[in-house]
């Protein structure tokens, strides 16, 4: 028969799978010898069966019993005997900690009978044994019951004000025990039946409500966004309670081995005399500093601190406590490795490393990539005063504050005479990006995470908002409406914070990040202890990768600054924004173009213009790879919306105006127009229908790099070409390529290094990858285009309509499009990893879709091979530190 119940002797800090984090803790804290009282705790196992069979599970309430009497046993009392009750408490704990989430009863074992005892045996306390009594019962009655908690907190107030007091401490035994009488009178009422007066009864109630508080709304969904799984249940612990108020030589307390907030090392805690734990957490009393002890009690704070150094060196990290002091003997009631900012998780992982706790390589472990991002953006100042009006998608971290602008033109002008604006639109377009560049932050109203906004944001390190659904954006009107009536207009200044997804009317203060700044050259950065732990762990992390990291950027500052971030070369120039501003006419003429003659001048006057863009790029990553992706997007996008021509066309016409161009553009507008651009004239087929196109582009990369090498640069062109499906298409493109290269290299004299290679974006190409390596020196997997056609999701509407439903409902824990799926889409990238590397063995891999610069992706990417991740500039730090954990692992 399975064991359900294992006494704190039983287990240690590695069994949280079975007994959960607390239960293993403090097995491992009764091993170590340290005061914790007597208890025992009911498995996870118990708890997943008790939820499947809707009932305890066979043999528990005989293990209880066994448990239960060797507590009994331990501490000399019996539960809820009338004369010397031994009291317990039931508390949840989980393998994963979810702070107030689940359900905790104290006192178990009081009864009318055994209030009597304990206040006797309590040197006739009375008033501490029916505060007791009065807690267990609106405890038991609020958490196992079901009663609202607000009819107790009621009845105690109503007392309080009564005895003209706000201080629980006014109130006398007989207050206290008039106060039983009405809670007990309050369950009958609220619960239909009286409160149990078996302790055993009692007990095996609170057990069932601590199972069943695994599944409350408010437990799933803290699951749901901790992406803890749904199926690990709870463990309950019975622990024989310790009393903290019983009198001034009792008290209660939490400390932590460091402050959790800086990292700093010293006695971090408060402590409150007299008092129980929920007091602290109720605020009814305020907490002295911890240090205070050992003014109080002497014995019990050194003892104290004796215990904390040896928790820390035998966890070898951060432990928060929490403990009693009952009559003046310590009693540990908890202890974890505790939470702590991005900050101290840096520091403290250096520190343990130069005490040698730990080595490097788990110092690396032990901080994360989130935590690196978080400290790399300008944040607002924690006291800040701040106004809530929105919420939206954290799309790109950081704080920016800002007068508002509704569109481009006005963004790049107010930001040239010198102010800070901030870009709102329902939803931005390439057209968007000159305003995108001039702004500090952009908030949308719609679009989620891979949206036009939030992709183009992260990639220039921007700060951006995106889907807050409750704002109404009236572009014409110059002003947006909050929720809550709030009317913000043009040139009011708002804060947006993309690592939450908040949106402020009013300046929030904002702080730079030190981080950035000395990543940026700033040496004088480089004194500050906390970049000085950051720079340490990325030093480790760079030496023990296997996985490069690349960035994905399209101007040569962007690439300037990727290589101060450390990227290794450029895994994805994207060329389409080379096509808007002043180079838009061009392309209408290219696009309008009646003949080949009029296609060829179109393109040759783009080619100098391209060469120029090229230059700058394999300048600033002279000497390391750069894979130029050839264009790749709908050519409709480079030019005027078909809805707003027709209403053009339409105005000219009743004026009875027919002007040439409008009409020859409206036209070629229409011809092009798609129902489903995105599965429509793109990627290589826009290669193969516009003869001379992706030549050109080809073309102007090889030139630039002619140049270079004859300036004696060593520039490393790789030509990608997009979206193919089928290797004939790949072929086609290939052979053009090829003899372009084989022009410039006559031209010029100068022998060309160059790869050619393609993007893995559609299942097909998976399918086919042996026979597409027979064409391609690369593969660089567009995962963003792969998860869209693999699931059928359209990556630029599906987060703002019907993800959270899906997120929901629990069909994925987190959007595809953000984590990969490594379930469905990664498997299609292991198969074309092997597939590709079967036909081709020293095929070059990489990915650079937004999944580059995702943390758990990255360790998929890792665990599959590929040489490199790409990624946007700022995200390349991450992603460094991501493969050296990835390594360690
Ligand atoms: C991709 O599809 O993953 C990719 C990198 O290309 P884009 O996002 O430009 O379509
Ligand atoms: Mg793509």
């Amino acid at each position: 028969m399975t064991k359900y119940v294992y006494d704190f002797t039983e287990g240690g800090k590695d069994d949280k799978d079975l007994l959960g984090g607390k239960g293993a803790n403090l097995a491992e804290m009764t091993k170590l010898g340290l005061p914790v009282p007597p208890g025992f705790t009911i498995s996870t196992d118990a708890c997943r069966a008790y939820l499947e069979q809707g009932q305890e599970p066979d043999g528990l309430a005989d293990e209880v019993s066994t448990y239960l009497a060797a507590m009994e046993e331990a501490r000399g009392k019996r539960l809820g005997d009338p004369h010397d009750p031994l009291l317990v408490s039931v508390r949840s704990g989980a393998k994963f900690s979810m702070p107030g989430m689940m359900e905790t009863v104290l006192n178990v074992g009081l009864n009318d009978e055994s209030v009597k005892g304990l206040a006797v045996v309590a040197d006739g306390n009375e008033r501490f044994a029916y505060d007791s009594y009065r807690r267990l019962l609106q405890m038991f009655g609020s958490t196992v019951l079901g009663i609202e908690a607000s009819v107790f907190h009621d009845a105690l107030d109503e007392l309080k004000a009564a005895r003209d007091t706000r201080n629980d401490l006014d109130l006398t035994a007989d207050d206290l025990s008039g106060l039983v009488e009405t809670y007990k009178k309050l369950v009958a009422e609220h619960s239909g039946r009286d409160f149990p007066q078996d302790p055993r009864e009692q007990l095996d109630m609170a057990v069932r409500a601590v199972f069943e508080s695994w599944n409350t709304e408010r437990a799933v969904l803290y699951r749901r966004q901790e992406r803890i799984p749904h199926d690990l249940g709870t463990a309950v612990n019975v622990c024989s309670m310790v009393f903290g108020n019983v009198g001034a030589d009792s008290g209660t307390g939490v400390a932590f081995t460091r402050d959790p907030a800086s990292g700093a090392q010293g006695v971090y805690g408060d402590y409150l005399q007299n008092a129980q734990g929920e007091d602290v957490v109720a605020g009814i009393r305020n907490t002295v500093p911890l240090a205070d002890l050992e003014q109080i009690d002497k014995s019990a704070y050194d003892e104290l601190l004796t215990t904390m150094a040896l928790l820390e060196g035998h966890y070898r990290d951060l432990c928060d406590i929490e403990f009693t002091v009952e009559h003046g003997k310590l009693w540990m009631l908890q202890t974890r490795v505790g939470k702590r900012t991005a900050e101290a998780a840096f520091r403290i992982a250096t520190q343990l490393a130069d005490q040698g706790l730990i080595d490097l390589d788990e110092a690396v472990a032990r901080v994360t990539g989130a935590q690196l991002a978080q400290l790399m953006f300008p944040r607002f100042d924690t006291d800040a005063e701040r106004t809530l009006i929105a919420r939206g998608m954290n799309a790109s971290p950081g704080a920016a504050v800002g007068r508002v602008v509704f569109d481009s033109p006005t963004a790049t002008e107010w930001a040239a005479r010198g102010d800070d604006v901030i870009l709102v639109r329902r939803t931005t377009t390439p057209d968007d990006l000159a305003g995108m560049v001039a702004a500090k932050g952009i908030l949308t109203s719609r679009g989620g995470k891979t949206s036009h906004a939030a992709v183009v944001a992260r990639g220039m390190g921007r700060t951006c908002v995106c889907g807050a659904d409750d704002l109404d954006v009236d572009v014409k009107g110059r002003r947006f409406t909050a929720a809550d009536g709030t009317v913000v207009e043009e040139g009011d200044v708002i804060s947006i914070d993309g690592t939450t997804g908040e949106v402020f009317v009013g300046a929030v203060e904002v702080v730079d990040s030190l981080v950035v700044r000395y990543f940026e050259g700033d040496e004088t950065a480089g004194g500050d202890e906390l970049v000085q732990a950051v720079t340490r762990l990325m030093e480790h992390a760079d030496g023990v990768r296997r996985l490069q990291v690349r960035a994905n950027a399209d101007t040569p500052e962007d690439a300037a600054r990727a290589r101060r971030f450390g990227a290794q070369g450029i895994g994805l120039c994207r060329t389409e924004h080379m096509f808007l501003g002043d180079r838009r006419e061009l392309v209408e003429r290219l696009i309008l173009a009646e003949d080949a003659k009029e296609q060829q001048a179109a393109l040759a006057a783009l080619l100098p213009l391209q060469r120029d863009d090229f230059t700058g790029i394999l300048e600033a990553m002279d000497g390391l790879p750069v894979t130029i992706r050839l264009l790749d997007p709908p050519l409709h996008e480079f030019l005027p919306d078909y809805t707003e021509l027709a209403v053009q066309v339409a105005l000219e016409e009743e004026r009875g105006e027919d002007d040439p161009h409008t009409r020859q553009l409206f036209d070629a507008v229409k011809r092009l127009h798609e129902d489903n651009p995105m599965l429509g004239l793109r990627g290589v087929r826009l290669g193969i229908v516009i003869p001379g196109l992706f030549t050109m582009q080809a073309r102007a990369i090889l030139e630039a790099a002619a140049a270079r090498t004859a300036a004696g640069g060593d520039p490393q062109p790789e030509i990608m070409i997009p979206l193919v499906a089928a290797p004939q298409e790949l072929e086609l493109m290939k052979a053009e390529v090829i003899a372009v290269a084989a022009e410039v290299e006559k031209e010029t004299g100068t022998k060309l290094r160059f790869k050619i290679g393609t993007m893995i974006e559609l299942p097909r190409a998976v399918m086919l990858a042996e026979e597409i390596a027979g064409s391609a020196e690369f593969f660089s997997f567009g995962t963003n285009d792969l998860t869209q056609m693999t699931w059928g999701f359209s990556r630029d509407d599906v987060e703002a309509s019907f993800f959270s439903t899906y997120l929901d409902k629990g069909v994925f824990a987190v959007s595809p499009f953000e984590s990969l799926d490594t379930e469905g889409v990664g498997k299609l990238v292991a198969h074309a990893v092997s597939k590709g590397r079967a036909a081709r063995p020293d095929l070059h891999l990489g990915v650079c879709g937004e999944h580059g610069g995702d943390p758990d992706s990255i360790h998929f990417f890792d665990s599959v091979g590929l040489d490199y991740v790409s990624c946007s500039p700022y995200r390349v730090p991450v992603a460094r530190l991501e493969a050296g954990r990835s390594a360690t692992a």
